[in-house]
Order: C-alpha cells, then structure tokens, then sequence
C-alpha cells in the first residue's frame, strides 16, 4: 500500500476545515458530528478529563502503537526493506516514548518514516477552539484559553483537528532564529507584564508551539545553530527558554524526531552535547539490501501510470535502473558520505519511461516498451545525482555516469543471460556485420536490421520476449542482449550506436567497482548491517 503524502491528505475537504466544515460541505467523518462541541460533552465523552490529562502525544503514539501491534497490522506500510533492521527500532523508541533521530545518507526514506508517525495519532483529537497552539481542553497553556476556560467552564468551545494537522516539519538551515522556532515576543508589552512569565505575554508562536500536542520533524539537525540547538534543549528539558531575554515557561506537548546525514551528526561540536543526551533513541537508515527489494521500492516512488500509449516495462529494464544505484554507491568515484539516494532508479525510471513514450508516440505506436538505450537517454536523470569525488571530477559526470551504466547492464545481462551461449552473435559481428540501434529507431526498422544477426532473436525469450510478444517488446530484449554483449566488451559500440565487432578485447567487468567495498558488501548482507 502506497502512504498518501501529507499534502495530498491535507487536499481532502476534511483536513482542509478541520474545526468547521461550512454548511453544504463534506464534513468529513460523519462521526464528526456526534463529536463533543464543548468543554461540558467532552467530559461525558471518551474524551474524559481522567483520560485526556495526563495523556501526551508520546503516550497517544505509543498505545496507538501498542493496539497495532496487538492486531497484527503492520505497523509502517509502505516502507519497504526495514522490516528486520529499521521498524524494531523504530517500535522500541516508540514504545520507549523517546525523542529519536533518523541517522542516515539521502534518499533512504527517512522523511517518509518521520511523516508516517501521524498514522500512529488518534484519529481526531479536541482542542480549546480559537487557540494557536491548540491547548488540552483539561490543561491549557497561553492564558487566552486559561481564561477563557475561568469564563466559561463547561460552555467553553472545542474543536477538533485532524492527525494530520499535527505533524511539523523544519529542513534545519543555519539561518533558522529562536523566532521561527519558538517565537517572538514583543518586548514593550513583555517589560509592561514585568514579573509575568511568558504565557502570559504576546507571544508570536513559532513552529514548535504550534505543532503542540503533534509530532515536529527537524530535517538536517546539525545544520542548525548551536544557540538554536540550546533553546530546542531548554524547551525539552524544563519547558523553559528565553526569548530576547525574557524567560518564557511554554510545557509543551511534541514528541520531536530528527534526522540527520551520520557524518554530521557524529562530527564533533556539529550537535551540543545536551541535546545529543535528550535524544533517546539514534536509528540508523540504509539503503536498499538487495536489488528486488529496491526494485520494489522504485516501482512504488516512480510515477509510471500515466495516460497515452500503453506500457509495458520489461523486468530488465527495472533491474538495470536499479542496479545503477547498487553500482554507483559501490564506484571508487563516487562520494561515500553523502551516498546515491533511492531517488536516482526513481528519477531514471521516470525518464525511461517518457524516452520510451515519446518514441512511441513519434511513430504511432500504441505500446510503449522501453530499451537500454532509453536509459542512457536517461543521463539527466543521474548525472545531478552523482556527488563525484576528485577522482570522477576529473573524468567528469557525464563518462562517470556512462560507465556506471554499462556496468549495470552487465550485472542485468549476466542474470538472464548469464550461461547463454552467445558465440554465435558475436561471430556474425566479427565477421563485419554491423547494425545501427538509436532510441529513436523505429521498431520495424529495427527489427528488420535485428533479424539478420543469426541467433539473436530466436534467445529474446529468456527476457520475457518470445515469440507472439508485440515487437516493442522483442526488439527492447534484442537489444538489451546486444548491450550486454557491449557491456562485456565482447562486441563494440560507436558513439552514433553502431554496433560493431569487438575491436580491442579486454577483460570483461566493471573495474571501478572495488574487490574491497564488493566484499564489504557481502559481508553487510550477510551479516544484515546498515548500508551506508
Ligand atoms: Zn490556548
């Protein structure tokens, strides 16, 4: 099951009015309706004082959590590849009430886990109607609502809010203030209330208070200031912070989550020491551990049904977008520190995809099949992906990227056609033959050039493409065999895409991935460590 976004939840009508569907409108949940209006219906509710007082969103995460569990579901939907690594920690910081932080390179899904905590808040959840901060209807925190409550008792209004109105999120920059944080006071009025602490003053709440009694996700945590880090420490540890000077007592209700690359955060003086100490729980991300299961994760991420010609994505193809990321994280060239993000095969499937409909498209062709030579049309797509170290800067992006691929291709050929017997194609290469394959050649031109290399098209089927399949579809695996032969440097391949014979044999293999890190590899995988 694929999560829904949280802009796109925030689209539905429901979350869009939480407190007042206008008259006319879908109100959302039609147990809205029987919900609590004010303070006196809340306390006959299930919402009582006796539940609701001491309840804070950690211990509401956590019985959600619990009651999951209980029933066997699973518990983060979606997230595909930690089940035995990520989730169990993930459970036990949960469980453990814990503020945690997600340690982990780019594009390993570590802002998806943090926005899929709202599914572990209740449902609706009632507050003092009016309120910025949106105060415990028992507890109230900013004195509009104190008294307010003084004024009104039981005929105070409530509202209610949605689960996903309650999640925050903060990319950390350097450039982020104790303002946008936390807030701002206006000083005047501050020296005026004199002996009064904060609650009391005109305080312009930041994005902390306002994701009071919700969940607030901090991306990038060691970007941020150190002083900043101090006064997201005070608030967590006594609920105090000051404020252009002035003491301000805010108890906040958050349950605050993290994230952050692993070098940075283990880097010393990058996070102040009592705030690293808050932090209950330091979970590490990785990315995918083997290649079906980042083939999932891609074919769930990648934006593949879409209106025109018909697709049909050929399993080599997802492979060998997927096995670029396996292979780029694993080049020497390639900067380990801030890794291949899972949306590199997701971008590139995407262009495939788009190369493969407009070729479709140009010739009138109602399928669409994308080839190899689709994902090397697809170089946009990886190119800005790539950090490059000294190394590859020096060969530059675009030859890094080219390399790469062919490499890819080859791990993909070797598991289909790993033990096929090929000598005859490439004889008929070596004996000068020649046939020219573009991304944008026409399938029936294609397939009468194919048709003449003798023993090609009859090994098509062993990547899905025998006889009876649409010729799209034959001549994409065509020419995947004829890639993995290139890839092999068993036969040659000019730049205009012209397959020829192989004119210089060298070993077949792609030499920049190292023994070393392949082995360490191995190793992860059998051992079931992080990938980083
Ligand atoms: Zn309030």
């Amino acid at each position: 099951m694929r999560i829904p976004l949280p802009s796109e939840l925030r689209r539905s009508p429901w979350a869009a009015h939480p407190d007042k569907p206008k008259a006319g409108q879908a109100k959302g949940p039609e147990a809205l309706m029987s919900h609590p209006h004010t303070l006196g219906e809340l306390r006959n509710s299930s919402f009582s004082e006796q539940r609701m007082l001491r309840r804070g969103v950690k211990d509401e995460l956590r019985e959600n959590l619990l009651a999951r569990l209980a029933s066997g579901g699973a518990v983060f939907p979606g997230i595909v590849g930690y089940d035995d690594t990520v989730v169990p920690q993930l459970i036990n910081a949960i469980l453990s009430r814990h503020n945690f932080i997600l340690l982990g390179l780019r594009g390993q899904a570590k802002s998806r886990i943090l926005r899929s905590l709202t599914m572990l808040l209740d449902e609706l959840s009632p507050y003092i109607a009016g309120c910025e901060i949106r105060d415990n209807p028992y507890a109230p925190l900013c004195r509009r609502c104190k008294e307010l409550l003084s004024r009104e008792g039981d005929r105070t209004h409530i509202a209610w809010m949605h689960r996903d109105e309650r999640y925050v999120e903060k990319l950390a920059t350097p450039d982020v203030t104790i303002a946008d944080l936390i807030g701002d006071i206006d000083p005047i009025n501050a020296a005026r209330g004199g002996h009064e602490l904060a609650s009391e003053l005109v305080i312009h709440y930041g994005l902390l208070p306002r994701s009071n009694r919700g969940i607030f996700a901090i991306n990038e945590l060691p970007d941020l200031a150190g002083k900043i880090q101090v006064g997201l420490f005070n608030i967590m540890q006594e609920g105090d912070v000051q404020i252009k000077g002035f003491p301000v007592r805010l108890p906040l209700d958050v349950a605050l989550v993290f994230s952050a690359n692993p070098e940075d955060y283990t880097a010393r003086g990058k996070i102040v020491t009592p705030l690293k100490d808050r932090i209950g729980s330091e979970i590490r991300t990785h990315y995918p551990a083997t290649i079906e299961e980042g083939i999932a994760i891609t074919a769930q991420e990648a934006w593949c049904e879409r209106t025109g010609p018909k697709l049909f994505v050929p399993e080599y193809i997802r492979e060998t977008a997927e096995q670029i990321a396996f292979m780029a994280r694993m080049d020497k060239r390639v900067d380990k520190r801030s890794g291949v993000s899972q949306r590199l095969p997701i971008s590139v499937l995407e262009n495939v995809i788009s190369n493969a409909e407009r070729r479709a498209v140009q010739e009138g062709s109602r399928l669409a099949v994308p080839r190899i030579s689709d994902i090397y049309a697809a170089m946009p797509a990886i190119t800005g992906k790539l950090e490059l170290e000294y190394e590859g800067e020096l060969k530059g992006a675009d030859t890094v990227a080219r390399e790469i691929i062919q490499a890819a291709v080859a791990r993909s050929f070797d598991r289909y056609f790993g033990t096929t017997d090929m000598k005859q194609v490439v004889q008929w290469f070596d004996l000068g033959g020649q046939v020219t394959l573009t991304d944008n050649t026409r399938t029936h031109e294609g397939l009468k050039a194919l048709e003449k290399i003798q023993g090609l098209l009859e090994k098509t089927e062993k990547a899905g493409a025998g006889e009876g399949e649409p010729p799209e579809s034959i001549i994409s695996a065509a020419e995947f065999i004829l890639e993995g032969l290139h890839a092999h440097k068993r036969i040659g391949r000019t730049e205009e895409r012209v397959f020829t014979s192989g004119e210089k044999p060298r070993k077949s293999g792609p030499e920049e991935i190292s023994e070393e890190l392949e082995a360490e590899w191995e190793q992860r995988r059998r051992n079931r460590l992080p990938f980083n």
